[in-house]
């Protein structure tokens, strides 16, 4: 039981902030997240994981020689860097990239090639921590933007999931749970996993992470994508939505009750993508009443009802892998992030396969789009002055448990 003397003022401060928040929502009309994405621009926020500004005296946007020096300073670079692009990167910033893929293969990939001194991440920050800790010392790595986060990444701080595992000590079930975190986490929420007996998992072998951790232990903590922990307990494990609760940061104890704590399975760390959030069962609906036969691909950060009305539910290579496979003449609703999206669409309408974007609105991920060219040929252009630029690097003691957590993960059965 909870110890009332010491637990009684950080409950008060908790209602405190909570009340203050709730105030704040009101008064905005907004969902609660600690930090709010940026505008596409320069700046930066620095309450985010992130934190920092980009210093960059960035070449103007209408350059036209931009692709050219971009060019010019990976060749000057040559085998000392290596440019990874994440699939939902922009066009301009793809062309530079040695090898696409997702943060998971990116990261391998990067530790694969030691030769090269500068690993230059096209993708958020999340990403280029996990790549910090997979690669050697000698490697750095280095984003293009130190802006480009992830919302959902920050929708769990290390201080807020410190906090859910008091409470689910003081509920006396801390030593069942087993910590699951998703890729899209900081390095910060890996090291806890790591450090708490957890594993890792991406969108492709959620399913296997959770199975084995339900062997470790009686229930789950998944981090910080409620909609993926969700929609492979349900759809994967045949749990139903009851064995689920979700965990909000923002309320005294998660806003559960011990009870609530004691019977679930499945505690879900209250965060989702901003992106994948967007869609809904009305753009279902509404795509199969406009393109007859079409096939409905959605992307499991998708929230459940959307995953439910889907034919197909996947990661982006799974999707990747569909479309390759898809008969000339099929007709695709792809839900998941507008770049890759258009560019899958480009690359097989010569094969006569329709892809469409899920919704009617534009779905880009903004702080995704933070890179682009102008960010990358200042980044090159650096590098190749010998001037180390915008370097990610983790703490070794985070670093240590956070590998351990990713060791677990590729250990999985
Ligand atoms: S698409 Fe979603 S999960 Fe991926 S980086 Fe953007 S906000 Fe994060």
């Amino acid at each position: 039981m909870r110890d009332v003397t010491t637990a009684q003022p950080r409950q008060d401060l908790r209602q405190e902030q909570q009340d203050r928040q709730d105030r704040q929502v009101q008064d905005l009309a907004v969902e609660p997240t600690p930090l709010a994405l940026l505008l596409l621009g320069r700046d930066a926020d620095p309450r985010s994981e992130r934190g920092v500004e980009c210093p960059g005296d960035l070449p103007a946007p209408s350059d036209p020689d931009l692709v050219a020096r971009a060019r010019a300073a990976k060749e000057r670079l040559g085998d000392k860097v290596f440019v990874l692009g994440h699939h939902y990167q922009r066009d301009e910033v793809i062309q530079f990239a040695d090898v696409t893929g997702d943060s998971f293969k990116l990261a391998r990939d990067a530790a694969a090639r030691p030769g090269a001194e500068y690993i230059v991440f096209c993708g958020v920050h999340f990403m280029a921590e996990s790549a910090d800790i997979l690669t050697s010392d000698e490697q750095k790595v280095i984003l293009p933007d130190l802006a480009a986060g992830c919302s959902m990444a920050d929708m769990a701080t290390a201080e807020q999931v410190a906090e859910c595992w008091d409470v689910l000590t003081d509920a006396g079930i801390a030593d069942r749970v087993v910590p699951v975190s998703y890729m899209n986490s900081s390095a910060d929420i890996k090291s806890f996993t790591g450090e708490h007996g957890g594993t890792i998992c991406t969108s492709s072998n959620a399913r296997r992470a959770l199975t084995w951790a339900f062997e470790q232990g009686e229930k789950v903590l998944f981090l910080p994508d409620q909609h993926l922990g969700r929609n492979t307990a349900v759809r994967d494990l045949g749990m139903s939505l009851d064995d689920c609760v979700v965990y909000n940061p923002h309320k005294p104890n998660g806003g559960l009750t011990e009870r609530q704590l004691r019977d679930a399975k499945m505690i879900l760390w209250r965060g989702h993508c901003s992106v994948h959030g967007r869609f809904s069962l009305d753009s279902v609906r509404d795509v199969r009443a406009r393109i007859p036969g079409v096939n409905v691909l959605v992307h499991p950060e998708c929230k459940h009802e959307v995953v439910a009305a889907a034919d197909y539910v996947g990661s982006t290579e799974y999707i990747i892998k569909a479309l390759e496979a898809a008969p000339a003449g099929s007709k695709w609703a792809i839900g998941t992030e507008l770049n890759l999206v258009q560019r899958l669409a480009n690359r097989f309408a010569p094969e006569g396969k329709e892809i469409v974007f899920l919704d009617r609105t534009v779905c880009f991920c903004s702080t995704m789009n933070r890179i682009d060219l102008p960010h990358l040929v200042w980044t090159l252009e650096s590098l190749a002055d010998g001037k180390e630029v915008n370097r990610i690097q983790v703490d070794r003691k985070t670093s240590d448990f956070a590998q351990l957590a990713l060791e677990r993960m590729l250990a999985l059965p």
